[in-house]
């Protein structure tokens, strides 16, 4: 993937300073994903163009699990537009090499640094399948000149016609800091692919970037959405703080629908934010080989084979019903070879012993402790934690403390009938470490669903490493 910017301003070189790389040198830097190389195709002193190629290494992602793309299959993790195309990885690598002029800096030209100069950017391929509205849309309400010639599919082959990959080329008047911070929150918008990154600082960085553009661009809600993609509670969080300073007074009826509205999209989405947050934690961890205990109707191997390139994926669960239903919902009867290799269904209890339970560097267990009797807690312990091993736990179970939240649910009574428990903040937490104490784990807790300040997140997670 390749960025270019060029300034007219004279002399044109001090780009140079602004970057901090010198014109006359090409530089390379090694990121986890890849190599950047800047180098300067022009630098007069009318005109300097600073060029920042990412060569991405698709083998060094597969094999680094931090792969966002949604090609299942082996082929798809290697032959695929992500070394070509500016996305997240292009934002990654911008913030790396041009730190300090995306901060607004510059030791040896402070003053130009913080002046608006006439600017060009070149991005050689653009990802949108939103077409050329999506574009404008985007970068004209921040007062650029848009320009953008969408490629063809294969030159050789017209008859093929039009791909949804575009060269944009963006003129304005604006400080270097302004571009580069525009593009590194536009370019992953535009893309709308699975993100490099994934973490709850994603939207802090968002917010410290897009401080005084973002709260009073057209398509705020769109950005916001689009680039904190499956962290829906971040969303609704930062678009909270984004619409905190706006100085409306809206009418008293509407917000209590719009809050009405917010509680009960939070509810549906909860059980998505749970298998969101797990699978963020999973791919973070490079999981390769994950066991879904008590998987239920396997809502969440679907996800696992939809959104990773996990090379095998296991379902356990006590219940046959589920796991009928399980084996419907993944359509294993009609996958690809490829893919039914990937994913297997059993019968079990997680409280015994059981060779099929081994050989997985990931286990998770999403909202299933709580079904299990208190005395048989223990069991499933020595089973998890002394017997399999995992390098990697995930547990999920309610945070009782947030039944207040719930319309007829007082703290006292479960969310389920078939739950044997339900525990707050402090038990978890005390459990937690008692058993990684124990078996020598690691472990770090986290919330899942929007936090309540007096009672936390409807759910509580905790997550095992050794
Ligand atoms: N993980 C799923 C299902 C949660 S419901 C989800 O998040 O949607 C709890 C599941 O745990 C049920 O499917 C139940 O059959 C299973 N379960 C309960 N006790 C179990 C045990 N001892 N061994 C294995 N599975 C068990």
């Amino acid at each position: 993937m390749l960025l270019t910017i060029t300034t007219t301003y004279q002399p044109a070189t001090d780009l140079g300073f602004l970057l901090v790389k010198n014109p006359a040198r090409c530089q390379s830097f090694s990121l986890s994903f890849g190599q950047a190389h800047v180098f300067y195709p022009v630098a007069h002193d009318s005109v300097c163009t600073a060029a920042l190629l990412v060569d991405l290494d698709p083998i060094r992602l597969v094999r680094r699990r931090r792969s966002r793309q949604s090609q299942n299959g082996t082929l798809g993790q290697y032959v695929n537009d992500r070394p070509y195309v500016a996305s997240s990885f292009l934002s990654v690598a911008l913030a790396r090499v041009y730190k300090s002029a995306l901060g607004g800096q510059s030791k040896e030209r402070p003053a130009l640094a913080a002046t608006a100069i006439p600017l060009e950017a070149q991005i050689t391929a653009v990802q949108c399948r939103d077409g050329e509205s999506m574009l404008r849309a985007l970068f004209e309400p921040l007062g650029y000149n848009v320009s953008a010639e969408r490629q063809p599919l294969d030159a050789a082959f017209p008859e093929w016609g039009e791909s949804t990959y575009w060269s944009v080329t963006l003129n304005a008047t604006h400080r270097l800091q302004d571009l580069l911070t525009h593009l590194y929150v536009l370019l992953p918008v535009l893309d709308n692919d699975k993100h490099y990154w994934v973490g709850e600082d994603e939207l802090e960085k968002l917010l410290a970037k897009g401080e005084d553009w973002l709260s009073t661009h057209p398509e705020r809600d769109l950005i916001v959405d689009r680039y904190l993609r499956y962290q829906r509670h971040l969303t609704r969080e930062a678009l909270a703080r984004l619409v905190a300073d706006d100085d409306i007074d809206p009418d008293a009826t509407e917000e209590a629908h719009a809050r009405e509205e917010e509680v009960l999209e939070a509810r549906i989405s909860l059980s998505e934010q749970r298998m969101m947050t797990v699978l963020a934690v999973l791919r973070g961890a490079g999981a390769t080989r994950v066991i879904d205990l008590g998987c239920g109707e396997g809502r969440f191997l679907q996800t696992l084979l939809k959104n990773t390139d996990c090379e095998q994926i296991a379902g356990m669960d006590v219940s046959s019903r589920a796991l009928a239903l399980a084996k419907r919902r993944l359509r294993l009867d009609r996958l690809p070879a490829m893919q039914r290799a990937r994913i297997k269904l059993f019968q079990g209890a997680l409280t015994y012993r059981d060779q099929r339970l081994t050989g997985y560097d990931t286990a998770c267990a999403l909202e299933v402790i709580e079904h299990l009797e208190p005395s048989r807690l223990g069991a499933f312990e020595r089973v998890l934690f002394e017997f399999s091993r995992p390098s990697t736990v995930v547990i999920t179970t309610p945070n009782t403390e947030y039944n207040v939240q719930f319309e007829n649910l007082t703290a006292s009574r479960f969310r389920h009938s078939d739950h044997r428990f339900e525990w707050t903040r402090e038990e978890f937490s005390r459990w937690a470490k008692r058993v990684a104490d124990r078996s020598g784990y690691e472990f770090r807790l986290l919330p899942i669903g929007p936090v309540d300040p007096a009672v936390g997140p409807p759910t509580q997670m905790a997550v095992f490493s050794r």
